[in-house]
């Protein structure tokens, strides 16, 4: 995209989405002198808290959508959900960065799995099962152990069956029958490892280092920086990362996850990927703290047309997630170590499950 003007300090970024993700960016964006305002479809919104202005109203009104479009100077998401629709439609009216196209493309497993298959990057086995009828089928071609997992909707492990034995079969068939489905191989991953990658709207990208992640219950848990693999392992992510940055003609933070395998055969890949997040990234979240521009003040300078900030990181880094109740115990904690750097979400309700925040302890770098 050669040739975007940068947004004047002072311009509004629209940010569709009232979460955590959000609060992050408008606290970046405020950094840099510019303006937020969030389009949420909740009312006490964590990001509505730290932001200028806030619409909120469902994501299919258009009318609103269109208000939301004539105020402000570009606009992102910082959820993968938000509606293609509405992407869509505020696109003819204002840039939207990503565009759509990358929404899309992350949103749906079955067609998430298809790109990336497309551009030649491995992903697990996979099979459509678009009713229960097709689950038997997709059995038999992918084999057991495999997981299947809702097409649309699902984060964080939601949506999803593991298929291990016959007894999860019903479970299973619940599932394909609530809604369509991938089913997905079970990787033996040795562990998994992400990349965020940023691509400026004049084409240029930059790469953070890769975090190994820690998952309970299909929720991120912990990301430890560096992560034990080998710089050939740090290189071929950051490849498979430009690869998808540029077929989509990206601008802003990409999340990639992978599984990695250390002993896959050498003819084997020994990254795969899971999925993609066209959006700043829970594993990304130590770069608060570890890096001169962290991801989401790239994603700001990305979307608004300005140079990258350098993704160097000075530390080494454990960001550990405060899920559900963990969040009680915030006092103890900087209490107990006083280099913990604290990140509280403003949420009122620490339902099981729920990121209420997240720390950060840095060390020397290794
Ligand atoms: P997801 O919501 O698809 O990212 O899945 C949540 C977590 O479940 C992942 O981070 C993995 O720990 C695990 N998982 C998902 N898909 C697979 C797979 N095909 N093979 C092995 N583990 C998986």
């Amino acid at each position: 995209m050669p040739g975007v003007q940068p947004l004047e300090p002072g311009a509004t970024i629209g940010i569709l989405g009232g979460g955590q993700l959000g609060r992050m960016l408008a606290l970046a964006a405020a950094k840099l002198g510019l303006r937020t305002h969030i389009f949420t479809d909740e009312t006490n919104a964590p990001a509505a808290e730290v932001s200028g202005n806030v619409t909120c109203a469902q994501f299919d009104d258009l009318h609103a959508l269109t208000a939301f479009a004539a105020v402000v100077d570009v606009v992102t998401y910082e959820f993968e959900n938000v509606p293609v629709a509405a992407a869509r439609h505020l696109e003819t009216l204002v840039p939207v960065r990503p565009g759509s196209q990358a929404l899309a493309a992350g949103q749906d497993r079955l067609a998430e799995k298809q790109f990336l298959r497309s551009l030649g990057i491995p992903v697990a086995p996979f099979a459509a099962v678009d009713d229960a009828a097709a689950l038997m089928p997709a059995i038999v071609e992918i084999g057991m152990p495999s997981i299947l997992k809702t097409r649309l909707l699902g984060y964080d492990g939601k949506g999803q069956v593991r298929i291990l034995k016959n007894d999860d079969l019903s479970a299973a068939i619940a599932l394909a029958n609530a809604a369509p489905a991938v089913l997905e191989g079970f990787v033996p991953f040795t562990r998994e490892i992400s990349v965020i990658a940023v691509r400026g709207a004049d084409g240029a990208i930059a790469y953070y280092d890769c975090p190994e992640n820690t998952h309970e219950k299909g929720v991120l848990r912990k990301s430890v920086v560096p992560a034990a693999v080998t710089d050939a392992a740090t290189a071929e992510a950051h490849r498979i990362a430009r690869t998808i940055l540029e077929a989509l003609d990206y601008v802003g933070v990409l999340a990639v996850e992978f599984f990695h395998l250390d002993a896959a055969a050498p003819s084997a890949p020994s990254l795969i990927v899971n999925e993609i997040a066209p959006r700043v990234h829970n594993s990304g979240h130590w770069t608060m703290d570890a890096c001169v521009a962290d991801q989401f003040e790239n994603h700001i300078r990305a979307i608004s047309g300005w140079p990258l900030g350098a993704t160097d990181r000075h530390s080494d880094v454990v960001m550990r997630n405060l899920i559900g109740a963990d969040v009680e115990g915030w006092h103890a904690l900087i209490a107990s170590d006083p280099h913990l750097s604290l990140h509280l979400y403003g949420k009122g309700e620490a339902r099981p499950g729920r990121k209420m925040g997240h720390v950060n302890r840095l060390s020397p770098k290794s």
